[in-house]
């Protein structure tokens, strides 16, 4: 007991207090709950086209997307899978299969035929909705298991449109009953360690994470009704998902969505609408630090840059404000478990003088964090660096069909561990200083070494693998392989990466291999990947 209480010692909150937080609504009736008050205010502005959809006509669509996912057979509880660049589209459908209770599973359109079939059988999708380039990926595994695949552009034969979604009466739509720890959204993630796992995020705890960042009382606020936001990362990663899609709904702010990035294009629509919020990725903030054309536009109106999903460098975080003088520039830091924002620099900074160069601000409200000896469990106090630890009703459920992952990653007392090293300053600032997990992160992309090892080790002249982070300039990180040649094989270097490059979407592509003896192991097994990076960086 004495141990247990001194665990609980160094808790850590946000600077600002507690807030009301409504978990009891659906999360579509909590993004609309204001709707009245912008009903005729640009809700998405679609970058492709220039169309504009209201607020009112969002809200009326998504209704009929509802209408129109029960009419194909979604019912309550079933999942469907969002497999879609930016677009409108991907709001109406996530909103729809909320409205109808039903639960979204988001995925990279760039990934393989096989690593889709993988998350669309894990998840037992009933439906896909993509787009007619990426039809012919899913056809085959979609025909096989009776999913239905619906296109949102063109439908190729044997595809609906998803007109037949958009245009149901939404007066058809049967009530539903949502509990607010019913899943609404099924991110993959690998989490501190394995495969990609089903990140089960309730209605409950996306209302909190959203609240979270835009409700209450907020000196310092993160963006609202007035603001313009831009959505150039991709919305099936959560980052996106929430704090700009949700968090956008709920403050009535426009969402200018960009199906991909491009630099030129990115400052051409930044200056066509005045665009004042901007959360982007490192490597999109590394791309205007050093594009040339920057002084060709007009970038003034960006009043905030949100940084998260990655580390930030000092320079580069210097060299942007240079570029954006008008621009508060801060970062968050989340984790798709995590629901996922756990500390955002700007939302919670009294005055953004008090931003720190390198933090990642306070631990959000309504949560609590802890700081703990990664050998021992106890909770540190500040300035010691230790694994981040968060609580409230924000994280995720758990993991789909998986509770031992689950158990190993949100303890008995309810704190998840993110498997990041950091510490918090004599100022309730976040820093994260190294990650403890396999995880790499490639642009922000989660790149599971369980999985590439898997293949390594499938090949005959492979017998054993380990895969480890190494960092990179424009990357933040690349995946790089140690293996050990089974006996007598002469493979290559080109010929393991062309092995893994036929299976995998492009940002898990191996970066190098390095032929070794043995892959160092401790006693039970576990790859010493500390060692490996060590190597590495010698
Ligand atoms: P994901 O679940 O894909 O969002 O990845 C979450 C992981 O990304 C975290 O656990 C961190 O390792 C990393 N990450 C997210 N935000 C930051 C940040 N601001 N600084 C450093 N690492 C970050």
């Amino acid at each position: 007991h004495k141990k247990a209480a001194e665990a609980e010692e160094f808790v850590f909150r946000s600077k600002l207090p507690d807030i009301y937080i409504p978990t009891h609504l659906p999360l579509h009736s909590y993004c609309f709950e204001n709707v009245s008050e912008f009903v005729d205010r640009p809700c998405i502005i679609d970058g492709s086209t220039g169309k504009v959809y209201t607020y009112s006509e969002v809200e009326l669509s998504a209704r009929r997307v509802a209408a129109g996912l029960n009419k194909i057979g979604v019912e309550q509880g079933h999942v469907v899978m969002l497999l879609l660049q930016n677009s409108p589209e991907f709001v109406l459908a996530f909103l729809g299969a909320s409205y109808r209770g039903a639960m979204s599973t988001t995925a990279n359109p760039f990934c393989t035929p096989a690593e889709i079939a993988k998350q669309a059988a894990a998840s037992k999708a009933k439906l896909i909705i993509t787009q007619a380039d990426f039809a012919p990926k899913v056809k085959k595994f979609a025909d096989q298991n009776g999913i239905k695949v619906v296109c949102i552009d063109t439908a190729p034969e044997g595809c609906h449109h998803f007109s037949e979604l958009a245009e149901a009466d939404e007066a058809e739509m049967p009530a539903v009953k949502i509990d607010p720890n019913d899943v609404v959204a099924l991110p993959y993630s690998s989490g501190t360690t394995g495969l990609p796992k089903g990140v089960m995020l309730t209605h409950r705890g996306l209302v909190t994470n959203v609240a979270q960042q835009v409700d209450g009382d907020n000196p310092n606020f993160y963006f609202g009704k007035d603001d313009v936001i831009v959505c150039v990362l991709p919305l099936f990663h959560i980052y996106s998902l929430n704090s700009i899609m949700l968090c956008g709904l709920r403050v009535g702010a426009a969402i200018l969505i960009m199906q991909k990035f491009e630099i030129v294009r990115l400052m051409e629509l930044v200056e066509r609408y005045k665009v004042t919020v901007a959360p982007f990725v490192p490597p999109i903030v590394l791309a205007i630090a050093k594009s040339a054309d920057v002084g060709r536009y007009d970038l003034s109106s960006i009043r905030t840059v949100m940084s998260g999903a990655a580390s930030l460098g000092k320079e580069l975080e210097e060299s942007v404000r240079a570029k954006l003088p008008n621009a508060k520039l801060g970062q968050g830091y989340g984790m798709t478990e995590a629901g996922p924002v756990m500390a955002m620099s700007l939302a919670f900074a009294k005055d953004p003088s008090e931003i720190k160069s390198g933090a990642c601000g306070s631990v959000a409200r309504n949560a609590e964090m802890k700081i703990v000896d990664p050998e021992t469990g106890a909770s540190l106090p500040r300035n010691q660096a230790g694994e981040i630890c968060i609580r409230g009703n924000q994280i995720m459920k758990g993991y789909l069909d998986d509770p031992e992952a689950t158990e190993r990653t949100i303890d008995k007392e309810g704190w998840l561990h993110t498997g990041d090293i950091g510490y918090i300053d004599g100022d309730d600032e976040l820093f994260i200083v190294d990650r403890l997990k396999e995880l790499i992160k490639y642009k922000g992309f989660q790149v599971a070494p369980a999985e590439l090892e898997a293949m390594l080790i499938a090949h005959p002249d492979i017998s054993d693998a380990a895969v480890v982070p190494m960092k990179d300039e424009a990357a933040g990180e690349v995946p790089v392989a140690f293996t050990v040649r089974s006996n007598g094989s002469k493979i290559s270097e080109d010929e393991i990466k062309q092995y893994i490059s036929k299976q995998v979407v492009f940002y898990k592509r191996i970066s190098r291999v390095f032929f070794v003896e043995t892959i160092p192991k401790n006693p039970s097994g576990k790859i010493l990947r500390k060692d490996l990076r060590a190597r590495l960086a010698a």
